[in-house]
């Protein structure tokens, strides 16, 4: 279709943007509440019965949550909990993690990553990233040494990495493989569902997640006798008997709880949002590829490398560019053209404003601040080898890089064939104008 000059001038040099109403809000299962969710809420609150274990009449929504969540996703136990930082903080302390062991993360993740090692007392031994924006098995392979005990494997913005071969590096070296699926729910990689590749995984279900119930999170495991850890740690140390009462003469579960269960009122939420997870993520999915599609089109727009396209739950597009300064313009005058989420949404933007996503911009990482007077864990003597450890950017080159020269654009789950049309319709705009085409 012929276009005039007036439609080609950029909106950010004063032209005609593609559009004027903001696209939908990312958050992708917060689209998705409806009827399911409240029948569910409504019917805990009837029974007068918000708590798990026991009540007046107890509705079993986690249980059932927990259920259903094995059966699709073919895992062995599963755990409800109240958050995904939680989750990885358990996941830890079942490991039996702590001072004097080094967990490897990749310096791309999200603060609650760093905070679960450090809090377990442990020090984490950063990893650069490759291509998937997901941890770099070679890096990781460099990195392992004596006081390794754990990896810690993101998977980043919807998709996994290398994760087979990481599990198989894990298995070799006899390290602990725990998956963080917060951002993969629904994911897969060549038919295996995120959170079996490892010994434990975890998930969360906050708002900015796949699905939603607020807050709250999952804990997947295989192992019997680590799932009692898992499942006595989550709530006071102690396992429960049938009738959901303490059990404290087991002796194979007398440890220090975190108080971290989820409540029936959550459960019910999380368990109709459970099952519409692989609506969301199909959508954001055939949405996100009929974008890429269109962008193949411009070598000069690098799109990350997702191993599995089919097994993509979708909520990010990562583009990167030749250099920061052009990843800057594009993405401000993709923006410009009206491609960004209402006031508030973060939907179109350079990563670097994607802030602690990326190791350097932790400042109690690189600080390394403690909770406690005495400065542990830093001042642990069985970690006193971390007093070498800078955690200041220039650590990670490919994640210094990428971060510079990426841009990210989030997926709406309810994007219409029109919103996409925008979408693309402005990105060839742009392209037109930058790439000279
Ligand atoms: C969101 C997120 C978490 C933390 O989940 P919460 O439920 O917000 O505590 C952990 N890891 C990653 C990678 C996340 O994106």
């Amino acid at each position: 279709m012929p276009v005039s000059a007036r439609e080609q001038k950029l909106a950010i040099d004063g032209g005609t943007p593609v559009r004027t109403s903001p696209l939908p809000w990312e958050l992708p299962g917060a689209h998705w509440i409806g009827d399911e969710e409240r029948e569910l809420v409504d019917r805990v609150l009837r029974s007068q019965s918000p708590f798990r274990f026991y009540g007046i009449d107890p509705q079993y929504m986690v249980e059932t949550l927990e259920q259903e969540w094995c059966e699709t996703y073919g895992h062995k136990h599963a755990l409800a909990v109240s958050s995904g930082t939680a989750a990885l903080s358990i996941a830890l302390s079942a490991l039996e993690v702590g001072p004097g062991d080094e967990v490897l993360v990749a310096g791309y993740m999200w603060v609650s990553c760093m905070s679960a090692i450090v809090r377990a007392g442990a020090i984490p031994r950063l990893v650069d990233i490759d291509d998937t924006f997901c941890m770099d098995v070679k890096d990781l392979r460099s990195k392992i040494n004596s006081r390794s005990r754990a990896i810690l494997l993101v998977h980043m913005s919807g998709a996994p990495g290398h994760v087979a071969d990481i599990a198989e590096l894990a298995r070799e070296h006899g390290l602990g493989l725990i998956e963080d699926c917060a951002q993969a729910a629904g994911a897969s990689q060549n038919g295996t569902p995120v959170g079996r590749f490892g010994d434990i995984a975890t998930f969360s279900f906050q708002m900015n997640k796949n699905m939603t119930s607020g807050d709250g999170g999952m804990i997947v495991c295989k192992d019997e006798d680590l799932f009692r850890r898992i499942v006595a740690m989550h709530d006071l140390g102690y396992a429960r008997n049938d009738a959901g009462r303490f059990d404290p003469e087991d002796e194979t579960c007398q440890f220090w709880g975190i108080g971290a269960r989820m409540s029936d009122l959550t459960g019910a939420m999380a368990l109709a949002q459970s099952r519409k997870l692989g609506g969301i993520t199909g959508a954001m999915r055939s949405a996100k590829w009929r974008i890429r599609e269109a962008l193949s089109a411009y070598p000069e727009i690098r799109l990350r490398n997702v191993i599995d396209p089919e097994g993509d739950s979708g909520p990010f597009l990562i583009m990167t560019f030749e250099d920061a300064d052009m990843c800057s313009r594009f993405m401000a005058a993709v923006k410009a053209e009206g491609i960004h989420g209402p006031e508030g949404s973060l939907s179109c933007l350079p990563m670097r404003d994607w802030g602690l996503h990326w190791y350097f911009n932790i400042p109690s990482l690189t600080e390394k601040r403690s909770n406690t007077r005495d400065g542990f864990p830093w001042s642990h003597p069985d970690n006193a080898f971390a007093s070498q450890i800078n955690y200041h950017r220039g650590l990670l080159p490919v994640c210094d890089d990428l971060h510079d020269r990426s841009g990210l654009l989030s997926i709406a789950s309810i994007l219409s064939d029109a919103d996409v049309d925008d979408i693309i319709r402005a990105f060839h705009k742009v392209a037109a104008a930058y790439f000279n085409r």
